[in-house]
Formats: structure tokens, sequence, C-alpha cells
């Protein structure tokens, strides 16, 4: 197989394997395989320094026949065109699979915010506001946090939002502070989405959580929430790690130390180490050693976690991972080669799309609560979230169960991944492509109220969803689609918008 460099390359050839599967016109091929805008402006940003520097800046709006596009903002190096076009489809298939009536998007910034003070990183969002603004807004394009990107951020946002619009818009941006426009519920959203699925599947599969070893890479959001909930429910966690580097206890770790340790030198190796000098004495007495990020992937587990970046589990590693299960809670963390030898070794994959759904699912809660007034309680978030995700886990079971038994039948090469997961949400994607409707704007406004009221997902059978995914969606085969001001300190130089217009 040759290999794929580019994360797009990648999510095309994921998508690509899943189409071979449905009887697809090629027309919505190609509407499922390129993004209907991809937008580009550089932002100039004042640093502290007084110097004036340029920032390339994205939002790529890949499909939004379901809904409002929707989709975080990362701030990051190497964020880049590619990479966000990547993420932005992610997002599309991501909120088909959950059934939630939005498009997806994606939005970055290229630039290291661990080199950038707070004054500067308000500007820069700011200024990414200004740049995008007309694109965005609660009926058109609704972006939240990614990579590096969190509520403060989401309010700076919003602030500058309703300033140059002169509008109030709570629902215009989510991942937003409590006090601020946010849902109870989604800061911990991603990570208990995913939890909702492994509780699910070691019921299944008869697993008791204290047999089932956990090792965990990246300690952020994601990846320490998800520490958190495993720990307490009492799955051991034999193995975390962050950019720094990672630690392993063969008898588990215990996550409040942990935090407590990153939150006071930075790093979840912390406790024992600073920087590549370890305290030797007292690791051997905690029974505690010092891991690798490559390494720590290859640690012997049962369920692993990529919690941190894309592209970590490749052809180079895959054939070391010693894990039974891999829960995808960061975003591409597996590569297509790196997927077809997992496959051969029969380990099971749940993918990017399902596993982290959680965080577009409550974001989708906070949405409707924008537009509501409504406040939702925190039990009311929960467990309107574990029916989201278990109805979908169920609806990508079917799909891949199916898949097999079709597969069975042609002599296809086995998949363990569940790829009924893309085959589900590239299913209820088709429809999109189908029905091309009119959201270009999103000045369906009659349309997005209703959106905001009953929302239940209403599971079809698996023939109903082969056939096509008409009447899944709420409103029925009809309606089936889906601070401080630093303006004169910061502007927009340049840019140009790809795309072609929303269908
Ligand atoms: P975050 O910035 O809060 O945390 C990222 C973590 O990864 C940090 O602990 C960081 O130190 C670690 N990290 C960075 N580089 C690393 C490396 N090379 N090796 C190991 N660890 C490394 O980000 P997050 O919100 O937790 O997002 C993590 C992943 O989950 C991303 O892929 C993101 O797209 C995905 N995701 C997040 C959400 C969400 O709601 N937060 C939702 C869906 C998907």
């Amino acid at each position: 197989m040759s290999k794929i460099k580019t994360p797009y390359g990648r999510f095309l050839k994921n998508l690509s394997a899943t189409l071979e599967l449905l009887k697809v016109s090629s027309a919505v091929r190609q509407t499922l395989k390129e993004p209907q805008h991809v937008h580009q402006k550089d932002i100039t940003v004042v640093m502290d320094d007084g110097e004036k520097v340029k920032l390339p800046s994205f939002r790529v709006q890949y499909n939004n026949a379901r809904g409002p596009y929707k989709g975080g903002i990362r701030y990051h190096p190497q964020a880049d065109e590619d990479e966000v076009k990547a993420l932005a489809a992610l997002m599309a298939i991501k909120t088909a699979v959950v059934g939630i009536p939005m498009g997806g998007a994606k939005g970055g910034v290229t630039f290291d915010p661990k080199h950038a003070s707070k004054r500067e990183i308000q500007a820069i969002s700011r200024a990414y506001v200004r740049a995008f603004a007309e694109h965005l807004g609660p009926d058109s394009d609704v972006p939240a946090p990614d990579v590096n990107t969190n509520p403060d951020i989401m309010a700076w946002m919003r602030d500058e939002f309703e300033k140059v619009t002169g509008s109030y818009a709570p629902a215009m941006i989510t991942g937003k502070p409590v006090s601020f426009g946010g849902s109870l519920g989604r800061d911990t959203a991603t990570a208990r989405g995913g939890f909702f699925i492994i509780q699910e599947m070691m019921e299944r599969e008869a697993l008791d959580p204290q047999d089932v070893r956990v090792v965990i890479q990246g300690f952020g959001n994601a990846g320490a929430n998800m520490a958190h909930l495993l720990h307490d429910a009492g799955f051991t966690i034999v193995g975390v790690s962050d950019s720094q580097g990672g630690i392993y206890s063969e008898e588990g770790l215990d996550p409040v130390r942990i935090e407590k340790y990153k939150r006071k030198t930075g790093s979840v190796t912390g406790e024992y180490c600073q920087g590549s000098v370890c305290d030797i004495h007292k690791m051997k007495l905690d029974n505690v050693r010092q891991v690798t990020n490559e390494g720590l992937l290859e640690l012997p587990c049962e369920l692993l976690i990529p919690a941190a970046l894309d592209n970590v589990i490749t052809e180079k590693n895959a054939k070391k991972i010693k894990a039974t299960y891999i829960l995808e809670l960061a975003n591409g963390p597996t590569t297509p080669e790196a997927d077809a030898i997992l496959d051969k070794r029969k380990i099971r994959v749940i993918p990017d799309v399902l596993a982290n759904a959680g965080g577009v699912t409550v974001s989708y809660f906070e949405w409707v609560q924008g537009r509501s007034g409504e406040q939702w309680t925190a039990e009311r978030v929960d467990s309107e979230l574990k029916r989201v995700m278990l109805d979908a886990y169920k609806a990508v079971r079917r799909a891949a169960q199916v898949h097999h038994h079709v597969r069975r039948h042609h002599h296809r090469p086995r998949s363990r991944r569940l790829h009924g997961c893309h085959l589900h949400g590239a299913v209820q994607t088709q429809d999109i492509a189908r029905g091309s409707r009119g959201w270009g704007n999103g000045h369906d406004r009659s349309r997005s109220r209703e959106l905001a009221g009953d929302h239940r997902h209403q599971g079809a059978g698996l023939d109903g969803e082969l056939q096509g995914a008409r009447g899944q969606f709420p409103g029925g085969d009809a309606q089936n689609r889906e601070g401080q001001d630093d303006r004169e300190e910061s502007e927009v130089l340049h840019g140009h918008v790809r795309g072609r217009p929303s269908r």
C-alpha cells in the first residue's frame, strides 16, 4: 500500500474505502470528497514587543446540508489548510454519525500559543473573528474549542462577534464558560461520550473494569477527563503522557495526583522528573518508570486511548501495539496503513468520528440552549449525551455487522476497525449530497427554530440505513438535510476564499 502523507489524503483514503461499499453516484462521491468553502486569510496582530506578525488563518466549511457548519478552532504551529480540511471533513461525518442536525467545519491559526502571552492570544482570537465574521453565526457556522483553545477564547470570540455584528448571539459559538452562555457538562463531554461507549462495550463483552489496563496518550481536556472517569469506574490506568513524555506503573496511576503535579510543574512526569533529570529512588519506591510517547503506545494494556494528536499510530508501530481495543479520542490518530495492520491483528478500533463525538454533541446542546434561552441541568446534559452516544454506537455496530456480512460474501479483506462508523456516517451524509438543500447562508430560520426544539435521534433499521438515511433525522424526510478592543492593532491583510456555492 502506498503511504499517504497528508491528513486530508488519509481522510480521502478512508472515505473511498467506505464509499466502495455503498452504491452511490459519482455526483454524491464528489460532494463528499470536497469542502464547500475554504476560507484563508492572514491576520495581523501586534505582539507585546511591538512587532507586527502575520498569521495564516483558516475556516474550512465542509458541508452544511444537514444544518449549520460546526467545528472547533485549533491554534497550533503545524495547523495548515490540509489539516484543517481533514478535520472539517471528519466533523461532517461525525455530526452525521451521532445524528445531530449540524454540518461539518473546522478552523485553525498557524502559531504556537505556548510562546504567546494571554493578551496576544486574546488579540489573535478577536482578529480571527473579525476576519471570518461574515461566514460565522448561529444559523450559518458555529465554532468551538479544539487543541490549544479554551472557554476564555470562546468568550472573547463571542464578544468580538457581537461587537462586529451589533447582535446578541450566544449561539454563535460553543464551549463558552458556563457564566457566559456555556453548557454544564461541555468541559467533560468528549471524555464522557467516549466513556459511555467503553462502558457499553465492556458490558457486551462481559469484561470487568478491574481486569482492564488502560494507557492514555495526552493529558489535556480529553485525556485527563477520561483518566478520571475510568479511574473512578475501577479501571487501572497504567500509563499516561503529555507532550513532554510519560509515566508507567503496572500497579496503576492516580489521575488526581498526576493532575496536581501537572498543574504545578506543567508535565505528567512532574512528580518524578524535572526535564530529563528524574528522582530514580522515588520512582522505584512508587514502582513507576518514565516512558517516551512512542514507547507509551506499545505498553502492555487492554485499552489504548490516543488523546493528543493525529498520525501517531502508523505502519511503523502498529505491529508493536499490545492493546486489544483502541478508542480514538484524538482526531485522526491512526493512519490507513496502520489500520490495515491492526485489522489483521484483530485489534478493535473505535474510530474518532464516534469515539470523540461527545464534544460536538454537547456543543449542539449548548447551541440549542443558546437559541432557546433554556439552561439544562448537568443531569439532563449527561443523560441526553448517553442516549445520543449509545444510539450512535448501536447504529454503527449494526452497520459494521452488515458490512462484515457483505464482505464475507464478496471475499473482501477483513476490517476490524468499526468501519461501520464511516459507513453509517457516510450513509447519513450521502443523503446530504442527494438532498442538496439550500442552507447556503443559513437563512432558513424556520428550520433552525425547529432544530432547537425536538432533536431526538430517530434510529432506523439498518436496511433503511443502507437504502438511504431518509427519515432518520428530526423533521422527517422533507427536512432531512439536513476584553479589550484591539481592532486598531490587528487587521486582515489579505485573503482568499475558494469554493463552490453551498447547495
Ligand atoms: P488539549 O490541548 O487540552 O490537550 C492535548 C494534550 O496532548 C496535552 O496534554 C498535550 O501535552 C498532549 N500532547 C501534545 N503533543 C503531544 C505529543 N506529541 N505526544 C503526547 N502528548 C502530546 O487538547 P484536547 O482538547 O484534549 O484535544 C486532544 C485531541 O482530542 C485532539 O486530537 C482533538 O482534536 C481531539 N478532540 C477534542 C475534543 C474536545 O472537546 N476537547 C473533541 C473532539 C476531539
